[in-house]
Formats: C-alpha cells, sequence, structure tokens
C-alpha cells in the first residue's frame, strides 16, 4: 500500500478548530495548518475543507498525496474505530453515523484510520511525548470534559468495542451526584472538567457562599478564574478547587490500580493551572495507592501541548500498522 517510509498525515476534528499536520514517523512535523470547525456547517462541508487542508499541508511540504504513507484521524466520541465511522460527535451537532475513513479515503486517495482524540492523545505523548519509553501509561485530559486512553503493552488499549478508557465517566460519587452529560451521574467529568469546576464556584455562589468570583460576569467564572482566586486566598474558589483535587486524585489511585502504569499522563486546559495541580494529586497517590504500585509510577505533565491532536492522529495511523503486522 504505498511508501512505507512514507510521511504520515494526521487530521484532528475538534469542536471549535479543525488542523492537519503531515509528519514523519518520529513525529517530526513537515507542515500544519489549521482553521476553525464552523461546526454548524455540518459533516459534508467541514469534511470538503478538512481534505483541502490536507492537499495544502502536503504541497507545502513538497510531497504529493502519492508520497503520504497513511492519513490518522481522531475526533471526538463516540465512534466507532473498526468500521471507521463517527457515531455522534458530541461536540460537533449533526455529525451522527458519519462514515468519516471511506470519505477520507476517497477524498484523497490513501488509507485511513480513526480513533477518540483522547485515545490519539495517549498514543503521542506515548511516542513523542511525556510517555517516551513507557508501555504501561495512562493519559488523562482535563479540559471541558474528560477524556482518557489507556497504553498496555505498548499498545492501545481498545475493549469490547472501541471505547475503553472513558475515565472522565468513571464514578467518583457514592450518593446521588451531579448528572453528567453522558446521561449517568456522579462522573469525574461531572466534577473536575473545567466546565464544571465552573459551574460548582457558580452553584455556590447562587447558594449565597462569599467569593470575590461573585464580581465576575458569570461567563468569565472558567476554571482558570477559579485557580487565580485561590492563590488570592479566595475561601469559595479554595474549597472547591480542594475538593475537586480530593476527587482527581482518588481517581488516578483508582486508575492506578486498574491499570498499574509507570506514567499517569496529565494534559488538558485545566492542567495550566500545574502548580495547584500536580501536587495534591500526587500526595493523595502517596497515600492512599498501594505501595507496590505507586512505588513505581510517575504523575506527569502532557508534553505535546497545541500539537496533541495531529500528532495523536499521526500516531493512531503508525499504532493500526503495527498492530495490522504483529500477531
Ligand atoms: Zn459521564
Amino acid at each position: 500500500m504505498g511508501n512505507g517510509n512514507g510521511p504520515i498525515l494526521g487530521l484532528d476534528i475538534g469542536g471549535t478548530k479543525l488542523a492537519v499536520a503531515l509528519a514523519t514517523s518520529a513525529g517530526t512535523v513537515l507542515a500544519e495548518t489549521q482553521a476553525p470547525s464552523r461546526a454548524t456547517e455540518g459533516p459534508e462541508p467541514m469534511i470538503e475543507r478538512l481534505a483541502d487542508m490536507a492537499r495544502a499541508v502536503v504541497s507545502e511540504a513538497g510531497c504529493t498525496i502519492a508520497d503520504v504513507h497513511a492519513i490518522g484521524i481522531a475526533c471526538g466520541g463516540p465512534l466507532d474505530p473498526q468500521r471507521g465511522i463517527i457515531l455522534n460527535a458530541l461536540n460537533n451537532p449533526g455529525w451522527v453515523d458519519v462514515p468519516i475513513v471511506d470519505r477520507i479515503e476517497k477524498a484523497l486517495g490513501r488509507p485511513a484510520v480513526l480513533d477518540n482524540d483522547a485515545n490519539a492523545a495517549a498514543l503521542a505523548e506515548h511516542r513523542f511525548g511525556a510517555g517516551r519509553g513507557a508501555d504501561d501509561l495512562v493519559y488523562l485530559t482535563i479540559s471541558t470534559g474528560i477524556g482518557g486512553g489507556v497504553i498496555q503493552g505498548g499498545r492501545l488499549m481498545h475493549g469490547a468495542n472501541g471505547n475503553a478508557g472513558e475515565l472522565g465517566h468513571i464514578s467518583v460519587c457514592v450518593d446521588a451526584g451531579r448528572r453528567c452529560h453522558c446521561g449517568s451521574v456522579g462522573c469525574l467529568e461531572a466534577y473536575c472538567s473545567g466546565t464544571n469546576i465552573a459551574a460548582r464556584s457558580l452553584e455556590a455562589i447562587a447558594a449565597g457562599e462569599a467569593s470575590a468570583l461573585e464580581a465576575l460576569e458569570p461567563a468569565a467564572v472558567t476554571a482558570e478564574a477559579v485557580a487565580a482566586a485561590v492563590r488570592r486566598g479566595d475561601r469559595l474558589a479554595r474549597r472547591v478547587w480542594d475538593e475537586t483535587m480530593l476527587l482527581l486524585g482518588g481517581a488516578v489511585v483508582s486508575i492506578i490500580h486498574a491499570f498499574n502504569p509507570s506514567v499517569v499522563i496529565l494534559g488538558g486546559g485545566v492542567t495550566g493551572s500545574a502548580d495547584l495541580l500536580f501536587d495534591p494529586v500526587r500526595t493523595i497517590v502517596g497515600e492512599r495507592a498501594m505501595p507496590w504500585l505507586a512505588d513505581v509510577v510517575r504523575i506527569l505533565p502532557a508534553e505535546l501541548g497545541e500539537r496533541t491532536g495531529t500528532l495523536g492522529a499521526v500516531a493512531v495511523a503508525i499504532d493500526r500498522a503495527e498492530s495490522a503486522v504483529e500477531p
């Protein structure tokens, strides 16, 4: 199927932006571009623009589409990675049962594969980022939502139908917990995503708790603003943040017991407040994880930043090709 040493196209379909990169199998980016998703246009115009962006990036790198070894696609789930179908992209309304792999293969004429954005990010950090050299790692992105990916023995864990690693939806609350947008209650994401750190702070203010955050427009009360208020000594912000770290740290402890990783990588927008996040999580892991699991695990910040999506898609293409040739 073409050029085995050729560069790989990574296509990242996000709720706010489309991003494309052409990279080597070592993760060196040869050319890249991004554009607003304009998600309200629906899938077909977005797929056409994505294919145009891919052609432009290949040309900018001085290559032709025939040089491209493979194409990886990363998108928010739920999706069917084996059949290459986006079932219902929660961050892109109207993307229901979209055969994205087929559409991209027809548009660009090269073989393509699909996985969800958090699994893709886990593979990217494993190959090119904070998890280089670690065969057993767990990646957690704490952003608008919370996503995860699990690498075991150097391979991405897929599960029975391709949905393993939905770590944002592990249950962290035994009572009637907060409702999660996945339909369940008490999920990690319902407390610790950036959206929910902000929402819990606003709910406490509405319930009459005093806070300097009251002075802000509700839309300005983001997780970042809550973290800033913690640094200024705001009591409400401190209480919400400490509860968030207890739940997040507890979830990381559970993850360590489930998978015995040598690295847990935390990424996503909320980890921008790293000074308030890594120490409490590491402390809780030290207190609660069984010593023989805690002794081997490092809790590290993600390294790839803006390129997580595109390099994730590239890593999906590499991982799928390697899985195909191994027994
Ligand atoms: Zn959930």
